[in-house]
Parts: structure tokens; C-alpha cells; sequence
């Protein structure tokens, strides 16, 4: 993961360059921003270059892939055990920063869920920031910097990492060889995520997407039947029960628009079941389901069993 392979946070990764190239490298540096967003591949982008040749790492040679597997020896990764980053955490990270590198020109560490330090573990942790041992480079990664302490804010490098523009996302993934339906799609479902929009595009779904929701578009109160048999089939688990919900409700989001007389909806290649559905549902039928949609989401968060609340999404969906 060289830096040349993050998308989106252009001004980001040209400030680590610069920093690289001109030996003004922080000691420590705090990334914040969505889940999603490439924080974690961003340190690992930097620690690649830093350890590789000094100014971008080749993603390929034995000490590249050692630090992307988060198991190179002087590459030394932190995540909460439990729900805490505790004391006895930060001390064995201390111990392992105070000895000399072994293989790289200097130590370096990664704190996931930095958020996560306990108030001792993060006191504990304040002398290390400001004067880390052997030159050493910590990177801290939150997605709630608000739940960070400020004490440890103010020693950091603070980078931040929002959610995208969807066109970003998608003239970025179109940078990257997708075509312009699966690109704008992928962008459009992906909420601001870099990251959730490339899963989106590698995953079979997207490929799926069109008989998808020709079928339930389809879906009548009396063909009870097939609605359960297509419930089964696309809520086989939480999380593609959730890929549904997205996927439902930029089409219905669609259909809204096409109802107001707006002709910027994403499905542009579904425009004519678009408009079908359309012209099939009043407005407000139209505004009910998106707030089913809106709602079964957010009872699939709370770990309701996906095919049931599909189920009665469809049959929600199904009255016209
Ligand atoms: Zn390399």
C-alpha cells in the first residue's frame, strides 16, 4: 500500500511527502475521520516509506509487505483488548520502543481506536508523545477524536479525514479502471467511504444489483410467495441484508426524484423501471417506504434476525 494507492485525501498524503522529502517528519501524528476512510492505510503508507527508501515505499519488496501485515519487528500495532487500551498496554509498547530498531532506520507504532486509551494508559502515555525514544513515529487513528483527551490532541499532528463528495469517490474509482455505472453507483451507495464504495465494487452484489431490484420493484401483496423466497435469498446474513438497505434506498431515493421531476437520480441504467415504479406509487406511498427502509436499517443495527425484518420490509414494499 504505497501512497500513490489511497484515494481521495490528496492534500493529506502530499503533506506526509513533503514532510518525508524535507526530514520534517512529526513524532507523532493523530488521523481522524469516518470509518472507511483509509486512515489505517495511510500509516501503513507512510511507515512503507519511512522504512523502504525515505520517500514512498515500493509495496512490494520484503520490508513493504512486512509492515502492510502489520508484522515487520519494528512495526509495533496497538488496538483496545476489551474496551479499553490499558496502562500495561502502553508500557509493553514503551519497553518495545526503547530498544534500537532492529531492521528499519527507526521504530514506529500504531494506536487503532486511540479514542480507547483509559485516562491512566493515556497519562502513562503523554511522556512518549512528546519525546518518543529513539526518534521513534507514532500514528494514532480515531474515528471519534471528540472522545480523544486533549492532552494527547494537543502533542499529535492532527490530519483529518472526512467523508467524500460522491463524484470524488466516483471519478476516483473511474480513475482506477471501473466503468461509469458501476463508479457512480458504487460512489452513490457508499456514504463518503472510499473504502466502502471499492468493497462495494469488488463485491458480487453490484453485478446482482439490477435483477435485484427488478424483482422487488415487482413484488405484489399477493405473490407471497416469491416475496418470502427473494427475502431468503437477499438477507442471508446482517450484513448483506444491510448492503440491501442501501441498495433500496438509493432506488427508492430515485424514485422520489423522478416523482418531483428531477433528473438526477443514480440508477440512471434502471430509468424506465424507475419511472414504472414511479408512476405506481403516490407520493407518500413513495416517502413510506423510504421510511421503512430508513427503519429496518436501523433495527438490523440492533441485530433484529435480517430475514424476518427483510420479510416484512417487502410486504411493506409490495402495497401499493
Ligand atoms: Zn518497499
Amino acid at each position: 500500500m504505497s501512497f500513490s494507492r489511497i484515494i481521495g485525501y490528496d492534500r493529506n498524503i502530499s503533506l506526509l511527502r513533503r514532510a518525508l522529502a524535507t526530514g520534517k517528519l512529526s513524532h507523532a501524528y493523530l488521523f481522524y475521520g469516518i470509518d472507511g476512510s483509509g486512515m489505517m492505510d495511510t500509516a501503513v503508507a507512510l511507515i512503507e516509506a519511512i522504512f523502504c527508501n525515505g520517500t514512498d515505499g515500493c509495496g512490494d519488496c520484503p520490508t513493504c509487505r512486512k509492515v502492510a501485515g502489520l508484522r515487520h519487528p519494528d512495526l509495533h500495532h496497538v488496538r483496545p483488548d476489551g474496551a479499553f487500551i490499558k496502562i500495561d498496554q502502553i508500557r509493553e509498547l514503551q519497553k518495545e520502543l526503547s530498544y534500537r530498531p532492529f531492521e528499519a532506520p527507526k521504530k514506529a507504532c500504531i494506536i487503532e481506536d486511540a479514542e480507547k486509551m483509559n485516562i491512566s494508559a493515556a497519562n502513562a502515555f503523554l511522556k512518549t508523545l512528546e519525546e518518543p525514544s529513539g526518534n521513534a513515529i507514532l500514528i494514532l487513528i480515531t474515528t471519534r477524536v471528540d472522545a480523544v483527551l486533549p492532552t494527547v490532541l494537543s502533542r499529535c499532528q492532527q490530519l483529518r479525514f472526512p467523508s467524500l463528495p460522491t463524484e470524488t469517490i466516483a471519478s476516483q474509482l473511474r480513475g482506477k479502471g471501473a466503468d461509469e455505472d458501476s463508479a457512480r453507483i458504487a460512489a452513490a451507495l457508499a456514504e463518503g467511504s472510499v473504502e466502502r464504495a471499492q468493497e462495494i465494487l469488488e463485491g458480487d452484489w453490484l453485478k446482482s444489483r439490477t435483477l435485484l431490484l427488478e424483482k422487488i420493484a415487482g413484488l405484489t401483496p399477493e405473490g407471497i410467495i416469491p416475496l418470502l423466497a427473494a427475502a431468503e435469498e437477499s438477507a442471508k446474513d446482517k450484513e448483506s441484508a444491510l448492503h440491501l438497505m442501501d441498495l433500496l434506498n438509493v432506488f427508492w431515493r430515485d424514485v422520489l426524484l423522478t416523482h418531483t421531476g428531477s433528473p438526477a437520480i443514480v440508477n440512471t441504467d434502471l430509468s424506465s423501471l424507475i419511472r414504472s415504479v414511479s408512476e405506481r406509487n403516490s407520493l407518500e406511498s413513495v416517502l413510506e417506504k423510504l421510511e421503512r427502509i430508513f427503519r429496518t436499517r436501523q433495527a438490523l443495527t440492533r441485530n433484529t434476525n435480517p430475514r424476518l425484518a427483510v420479510e416484512v420490509l417487502f410486504m411493506g414494499l409490495a402495497d401499493q
